[in-house]
C-alpha cells in the first residue's frame, strides 16, 4: 500500500552494551613472579633456565577448537550487529537500486484545477527523475472540494493513488487548491509513495524534497505550481540514487555489540596465543625449593639441578649427584 511521503499547506506543519568481565582472557595468566594459585614452572631459553608461574598448565597448548568456537562467538555477533534488522548496521545504510518494472516513461501529469502553466518543463523534469530511479512520478492536481468528504489531503490522495495504479512503483504529487472570493490561495499538498520506492525515496530523502517543495510553492511570487513542483524534482535527481548512512545507528550498533564481540575475539585470540610459544610445550613444573643450576661440561648450557639424567641442550649425560635424587634412589 502507498503510504505518504510527507505534505504541507499555505499554512506552513540504546540500549547500552553490557562489558564482558574478560571471561577466561584474563584468568589464564603466566608470571615471572609467584601469585596465588600458580605453579612453577621451568624452562630453557638460550640456553638458561627460565622460570615461570602459571595459573593453568601451560605445557597444553590451546585448543584450537575452542578458538573456532569462540571465533564463532564472535562471527555470530558480529553478524547479529551488521544483519540482522533491527539492530543491524546494514539497516543504518540504505543503497538505492533503481526500479526495473518500467520500460518507458508513462508520466501521469492530471492537471484538474488549471494551475500548471508550463506542462512540457513539467514533464522533462519528472521524466529525468523517472530516467534516474525507475520510479514513475505523477501530478494531481484537485480542488478542495474534490476531497471535502475525506479526512485530510493524505486520504484522498491515498486512495487517488489506488484508483490510478495497480503497483507500488509511483510517486503521486496531489495539489489542490481554493481561490477564495477575497482572492486568499488556500492549497495544500501531500505525496504518496508506493511501498517499493522506500528504497531509493528514503525518510530523510522525502523530508528534503518534501521541505523544498513547501518553499518554493510559499514563494508564490517566484515560481508556478509547476515550477515549483519541477524545481524540487530537478534538486532531488542528482542526489536520489547516493547511498545513505544513519550515522547515528551505526554508532549506537556498534556500542551495543562490540565490547561482547571484540571479548569473544580476544578470548579466541588468548586462547590461540597459548599454543604459540613453543618453549611452554617443554616446560616442566618444577618445586620452589629446586633452585640450584649447574653448567653442562659438554655444551655449556645451564640447567637445573635435579630435574634431568641428561642435558636438556645437548642430550649429554649429567653427572649422578646432579639428576633427580628419586631416580638415583631406586637405581641403587
Ligand atoms: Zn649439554
Amino acid at each position: 500500500m502507498p503510504h505518504s511521503s510527507g505534505g504541507g499547506s499555505h499554512g506552513g506543519g540504546f540500549h547500552g552494551g553490557s562489558h564482558g568481565s574478560g571471561g577466561g582472557g584474563s584468568s589464564s595468566r603466566v608470571r615471572r613472579s609467584y601469585f596465588k594459585g600458580a605453579t612453577r614452572y621451568v624452562y630453557y631459553k638460550n640456553r638458561k633456565p627460565v622460570i615461570v608461574y602459571s595459573n593453568y598448565d601451560i605445557t597444553k597448548p590451546g585448543s584450537l577448537a575452542v578458538s573456532i568456537l569462540l571465533g564463532i562467538y564472535f562471527l555470530i555477533l558480529a553478524g547479529v550487529c551488521f544483519f540482522i534488522p533491527g539492530f543491524a548496521v546494514c539497516k543504518s545504510i540504505t543503497i538505492p537500486k533503481k526500479l526495473t518494472i518500467f520500460t518507458e516513461p508513462d508520466i501521469l501529469i492530471e492537471d484538474n484545477v488549471g494551475v500548471i502553466k508550463d506542462k512540457d518543463g513539467l514533464y522533462d523534469s519528472l521524466e529525468r527523475f523517472y530516467d534516474e530511479t525507475g520510479i514513475m512520478p505523477a501530478v494531481l492536481t484537485v480542488s478542495r472540494s474534490d476531497w471535502k468528504l475525506y479526512n485530510s489531503l493524505e486520504h484522498y490522495a491515498y486512495y487517488a493513488y489506488l484508483d490510478r495504479f495497480d503497483d507500488e512503483s509511483h510517486w503521486l504529487i496531489v495539489y489542490s487548491v481554493k481561490i477564495k472570493d477575497d482572492g486568499f490561495v488556500d492549497w495544500y499538498w501531500e505525496g504518496m509513495q508506493g511501498n517499493d520506492t522506500d528504497n531509493i525515496i528514503t525518510v530523510k530523502k522525502a523530508e528534503a524534497f518534501t521541505k523544498n517543495l513547501q518553499k518554493y510553492l510559499l514563494q508564490s511570487d517566484d515560481y508556478t505550481v509547476d515550477g515549483a513542483i519541477a524545481k524540487a524534482f530537478d534538486e532531488l535527481t542528482p542526489v536520489v540514487m547516493k547511498t545513505e548512512y544513519d550515522s547515528a545507528m551505526i554508532i549506537a550498533n556498534l556500542l551495543a555489540f562490540t565490547p561482547i564481540a571484540l571479548m569473544f575475539l580476544v578470548m579466541a585470540l588468548k586462547n590461540l596465543d597459548h599454543r604459540k610459544d613453543k618453549y611452554y610445550r617443554q616446560a616442566m613444573v618444577c618445586k620452589q625449593d629446586v633452585v640450584e643450576q649447574k653448567k653442562c661440561e659438554y655444551c655449556g648450557g645451564i640447567y637445573i639441578k635435579g630435574m634431568h639424567t641428561a642435558c636438556p641442550y645437548c642430550a649429554a649425560e649429567i653427572p649422578q649427584e646432579f639428576q633427580p635424587q628419586v631416580i638415583a634412589d631406586s637405581q641403587q
